[in-house]
């Protein structure tokens, strides 16, 4: 079939027909994917976001849902455009010791280390106009990484939305001023208790108390240079221990003066015979109970995958995957040490993991147990 550049000629005339009759349709759909129900939007937050974007930005977009769309239809991988968000990894290691964390158990089998300037530059360079936001978060806490702030506020120089999320124990005065002054956008501060012994039964070596006092830090800095930015966030996993807690979170992220609380689901790995983790209130579990016993994931496991689309992880030593659910990195699908980014994201590699999504994505290890398709925010 004759090709015209990235696509054949079948292709280009869907892609011209979806952009002339079909884009209020299919811009409805991308923020129906994109934005949940129940999801508040903040001000000040939303101008940080909305600041940042551009045509080119948007016209990227278009040209990513409109493949997504296409590929379902003909039931083929077709890709376009560039990642709208990546997630980059400052660090592998980690001062607490999470149990279901590869960083908190030490149990990693690739290898370990932080972020480099520039390999994160090289990135920025190479995708960077395309990033809706950027996420400095994989596995391991971002601040261990000397440079982070630095690169934040390379990614802000760079006109890039800035996420990144942490169990908050490095945030000292110092820190907490550089933050607000580095431009990150939006902070995540993991708090899953609201007492020292809920918090500790996940976030082992965790002291809940640094935690609030880093959190207090940031919003006095915020204060003092008079900063809308960043957005504090206290991200709450809901689980069986702490379940009982949601009331008491959103009263102290209210002393504290955190902006938002977001009460997450948690993923549990062995679910089927029942878990100690899975929450008793059914709106906080990704897992149902059945009549025997049993428990099945309360999603269906489609055959396609709107993160494999539009978003990516980078490793600390720059190895990309699929998304974030590839801890170990089992699904290298190239380097950014040896190749440039769009030659990876339209390789053969990423084109192969693509095509054995929409065949059977029970088969992949990582994606028999994800979030996609499930509802990640309570
Ligand atoms: S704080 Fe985060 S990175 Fe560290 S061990 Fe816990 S889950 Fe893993
Ligand atoms: S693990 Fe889930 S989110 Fe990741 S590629 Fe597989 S289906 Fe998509």
């Amino acid at each position: 079939m004759q090709r015209y550049g990235l696509f054949n000629k079948n292709e280009t005339i869907l892609f011209f027909f979806i952009r002339a009759k079909m884009l209020p349709g299919l811009l409805t759909n991308f923020f129906v994917l994109t934005l949940t129900p129940n999801m508040k939007l903040y001000p000040k937050d939303v101008g940080s976001f909305v600041r940042k974007l551009t045509l080119c930005k948007l016209f990227n977009v278009l040209l990513i849902w409109s493949s997504y769309v296409l590929t379902k239809w003909l039931r083929r991988p077709v890709q376009w455009g560039l990642p709208m968000t990546v997630s980059i990894e400052p660090t592998t290691a980690c001062n607490l010791r999470c149990p279901e964390c590869p960083s908190g158990l030490r149990s990693f089998t690739r290898k370990t280390g932080n972020l480099k300037k520039d390999l994160f530059s090289k990135v920025i360079d190479e995708m960077g106009d395309k990033l809706m936001y950027l996420i400095f978060y994989f596995q391991g806490e971002p601040y261990i990484n000397p440079a982070f702030l630095e690169m934040v506020a390379y990614a802000r120089r760079r006109n890039i939305y800035t996420i990144t999320s942490t169990n908050g124990h490095f945030l000292d005065d110092e820190n907490a001023r550089a933050t607000v002054e580095s431009g990150l956008d939006r902070l995540i501060i993991s708090v899953d208790g609201t007492t020292q012994e809920v918090y500790e039964a996940y976030r082992r070596e965790g002291r809940l108390e640094k935690v609030l006092i880093g959190a207090k830090n940031v919003v006095k800095w915020k204060k003092h240079l008079q900063s809308p930015t960043p957005h504090i966030i206290f991200q709450f996993l809901v689980v069986k221990p702490n379940e009982h807690q949601i009331p008491d979170i959103y009263k102290l992220a209210n002393e504290i003066g955190v902006d938002e609380v977001k009460l997450k689901t948690a993923q549990v790995y062995d679910y089927v015979n029942g878990n100690e983790l899975i929450p008793d209130q059914q709106k906080y579990s990704r897992y149902l109970k059945q009549a025997d016993g049993t428990y099945r994931l309360r999603h269906s496991l489609a055959n396609h995958c709107w993160k494999l689309w539009h978003a990516c992880v980078i490793t600390w030593d720059g190895y990309v995957l699929p998304c974030c659910f590839d801890k170990d990195a089992a699904h290298r699908l190239g380097n950014l040490h040896t190749h440039h980014f769009k030659h990876i994201w339209h390789g053969q590699p990423y084109q192969n993991f693509r095509k054995a999504i929409l065949k059977g994505r029970s088969q992949i290890d990582i994606c028999a147990n994800c979030s996609e398709g499930c509802k990640v925010w309570a």
